[in-house]
């Protein structure tokens, strides 16, 4: 984690996305929130906080005081997620909702307004290095047209199987916030990869 979260910060990469995954909500298991506040110590990244668990309410507190700066919960995993993001609003940081593919976008539509950021996932969440699900891109889309309707101005992100050469379609659909995983680790020069898609972004 310590090289991990090195190589981030050599990057330009401004966000270290985090993905918890309690082996319930998905069929793995990573860290929690100790581990986000060893790393919190170590560095001053904006802390991505994905919940892929079961009860995120019952988290909440002990992620923000290990350092996240957003925290997103799935929709799927939460009865009462508008709550929860107030909840998450009232303690200062970014309250996110994020969609598994099989979730349509009009879940979503009571809850737009109570969220910082709206969380695409393009694979079904669990483990890295597979394919963009490209069935999923038109959800981008979907709520690129919600938000500019609403006049709202929440960060969509998207998140999974995201790589060189499949990004430039996701922000010109929409996107904000693109998570990379495989793609950055893999990457032999990972500032230049970094630097190549902010450039080639850069006011889109
Ligand atoms: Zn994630």
């Amino acid at each position: 984690m310590g090289s991990a979260l090195e190589a981030v910060s050599a990057s330009t990469a401004p966000w270290l996305h985090l993905d918890i995954m309690d082996n319930r909500f998905v069929p793995n298991l990573t860290f929690g929130p100790k581990m986000v506040a060893d790393l919190r110590k170590r560095s001053s990244l904006f802390f991505d906080a994905h919940l892929m668990t079961v009860e995120p309410e019952s988290l909440v507190d002990q992620f923000v005081d290990a350092g996240a700066d957003a925290l997103t919960f799935h929709l799927e995993a939460c009865v009462h997620a508008h709550r929860l993001l107030e909840r998450i609003r009232a303690k200062g940081i970014k309250a996110g909702i994020s969609i598994v593919p099989s979730t349509p976008v009009s879940a979503l539509i009571e809850l737009l307004d109570y969220a910082d950021m709206v969380l695409v996932m393009t694979v079904n969440p669990g483990f890295g290095g597979q394919s963009l699900i490209q069935s999923c891109v038109q959800k981008i889309a979907a709520l690129a047209r919600m938000r500019s309707e609403r006049g709202l101005d929440f960060l969509i992100e998207v998140d999974g199987g995201i790589n060189a050469s499949n990004y430039s379609s996701l922000v010109h659909n929409g996107a904000d916030v693109l998570v990379m995983g495989n793609a950055f680790f893999q990457s032999e020069d990972k500032a230049a990869l970094v630097r190549s898609v902010q450039q080639n972004t850069a006011g889109q």
